[in-house]
């Protein structure tokens, strides 16, 4: 019960809630948008690959993301568990997912699915951009972001279901609150 995925669309508050449930059960939470991001910063070539397309709000080729991820799980910290956000994005994903696992020897034990309607994910979005500054939080590219999420990422939810893993969580409300509901769901 402590490999995890949490899912949902932009703004739907995934990055803030990971953090915290992952130093509640004590793994480590990994961002694939975070570790794109801190790429960028830093000028890597991996940043440099990754650049255009998170500016313009569409996913990173797998080719680039899926070796990234292994890399990342195959890490001391990962061993015991982890709380991954942002991946799998597409289907594709899930199967090279699967692989790693496999490889690993280990499986998921739930996906949380965190929900929100698309006008309050906007709202936050736009808040968040005017507090963080994020290159990909204008208002075109968060429609485009959105988008991407409905044609390739929403799809997952399905399939993670036939596996009977998936518990859905509101993502309206305080942090506090929904923090709660997403330990309450994986008890
Ligand atoms: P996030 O911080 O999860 O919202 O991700 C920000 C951006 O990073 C996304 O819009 C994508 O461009 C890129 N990204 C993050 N995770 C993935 C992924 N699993 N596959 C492809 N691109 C990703």
């Amino acid at each position: 019960m402590n490999r995890l995925l949490i899912i949902g669309p932009p703004g739907a508050g995934k990055g803030t809630q990971a953090v915290r449930i992952a130093e509640k059960l004590n793994i480590p939470a990994i961002s694939t948008g975070d570790i794109f991001r801190k790429n960028i910063k830093e000028e890597t070539e991996l940043g440099k690959e990754a650049k255009r397309y998170i500016d313009s709000g569409n996913l990173v080729p797998d080719s680039v993301t899926n070796n990234m991820v292994r890399a990342r799980l195959a890490e001391e910290d990962a061993a015991n568990g982890f709380l991954l956000d942002g991946y799998p994005r597409n289907v594709a994903q899930v199967q090279e997912l699967d692989s790693i696992l496999e490889d690993m020897g280990v499986e998921i034990g739930r996906v949380l699915l965190l929900v929100a309607d698309n006008d309050e994910l906007v709202q936050r979005l736009l808040n968040r951009a005017a507090e963080q500054g994020r290159s990909d939080d204008n208002e075109e590219v968060i429609r485009h972001r959105l988008k991407v999420y409905e044609e390739e990422t929403a799809p997952l939810v399905a399939l993670y279901t036939e596996r009977g893993i998936v518990k859905e969580i509101n993502g309206l409300g305080d942090i506090d609150e929904v923090t709660e509901r997403i330990l309450d769901a994986l008890k």
